[in-house]
C-alpha cells in the first residue's frame, strides 16, 4: 500500500499515532501564542503530543499533565512548530484549485487553468496552457470534466504498464481485476486476491513516479509488506524508487483536489 504521508504531526513515540485533529471532545484549555491558537486535549495515553493542521496546533497530554509540563512541551519543540506551520501555509497555498486563471501542477510542470465556453466537455495542453474546455464552467463542472480526463489517462496507461511490470515478474497472473479510485488516504493498493487498485490523481505525477507507484503494487502480489525483500523486487526494476517515494511525499497535495 502506498499511503498519503501528514508530516504534520509529532508524537513522542506513541504506537496508536495518526494525524488527525481530535474532533471528539472539548480541549481541556487553550492559549494564544504569535497568534497561533494551541489546544490541550488531557487524554488516555502514556505520551504527549503535537498535531497540527489548519494554522492550529493540538497538544495531547496524559490525564494528569500540568500546565508547566504542556509549556515546557510545547516551548521545547517551538521550532519543529513554526517549521511546521510554514510549511502548512506554503502547502495551502499550492493547493489545486480549479479556477480560470490557477495553475495545475502536472507532470512537475506549473501549467496554467483556463477555462473555455464549448458545448463539448473535453482537456487539451497547449504549451503552459490547461485548458478546461466546457458550458458555464465553475469550479465543481471543471473538476468533473478533469476527473473524467484523468480516469481515461489512467485507464489508457496504467493498465497496460502495470500488465508488463507484472509480466517482468513473473507475476502477471496473480492480477484479477485493476481498478481506479480516488480514495483519501491511499495512492495505491493492492488485495490478496488480486486485485490492485490506483488512485487516478496520479496521472497528473511524473511519468516516473506513476512508474514507481506501479511497481509498488504490484510487488505486493509477491511480498504482502514492507520488508527488504519487498523492496530488493520494487528497486530491480525501479532503482530511483526512493527518489520518486520523496517526490510524492513532498508533492502530494498539489494533486489533489
Ligand atoms: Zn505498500
Amino acid at each position: 500500500m502506498t499511503r498519503i504521508l501528514e508530516k504534520n504531526f509529532l508524537v513522542t513515540n506513541d504506537p496508536n499515532r495518526d494525524g488527525c485533529l481530535d474532533k471528539s471532545s472539548m480541549p481541556s484549555f487553550s492559549f494564544m501564542e504569535n497568534g497561533v491558537k494551541f489546544e490541550v486535549y488531557r487524554k488516555s495515553r502514556k505520551t504527549l503530543g503535537i498535531f497540527i493542521a489548519h494554522r492550529k496546533v493540538e497538544v495531547r497530554v496524559p490525564r494528569y499533565t500540568s500546565k508547566k509540563e504542556v509549556n515546557n512541551f510545547v516551548l521545547g519543540h517551538r521550532v519543529w512548530i513554526a517549521k511546521r506551520l510554514r510549511d502548512e501555509k506554503k502547502r495551502d497555498s499550492e493547493r489545486l484549485r480549479f479556477r480560470n486563471g490557477g495553475v495545475i501542477f502536472l507532470r512537475a510542470r506549473e501549467l496554467r487553468i483556463e477555462f473555455r465556453e464549448s458545448r463539448l466537455s473535453k482537456v487539451k495542453i497547449d504549451g503552459n496552457q490547461f485548458i478546461v474546455y466546457g458550458h458555464a464552467l465553475n469550479k465543481a463542472k471543471a473538476e468533473e470534466i478533469v476527473k473524467g480526463y484523468l480516469i481515461e489517462k489512467a485507464k489508457a496507461y496504467m493498465v497496460l504498464r502495470t500488465m508488463n511490470i507484472a509480466k517482468h515478474l513473473g507475476l502477471d497472473e496473480k492480477i484479477t481485476n485493476i481498478k481506479f479510485r480516488k480514495t483519501k488516504t491511499k495512492w495505491g493498493h493492492c488485495t490478496s486476491k488480486g486485485v490492485l487498485q490506483f488512485n487516478w490523481l496520479i496521472m497528473l505525477a511524473p511519468l516516473g513516479v506513476i512508474d514507481y507507484m506501479i511497481s509498488h503494487e504490484v510487488c505486493h502480489l509477491r511480498y504482502m509488506n514492507h520488508s527488504p525483500k519487498f523492496w530488493a523486487m520494487v528497486e530491480s526494476i525501479c532503482p530511483k524508487s526512493k527518489e520518486y517515494a520523496l517526490w510524492l511525499k513532498e508533492n502530494e497535495h498539489r494533486l489533489w483536489f
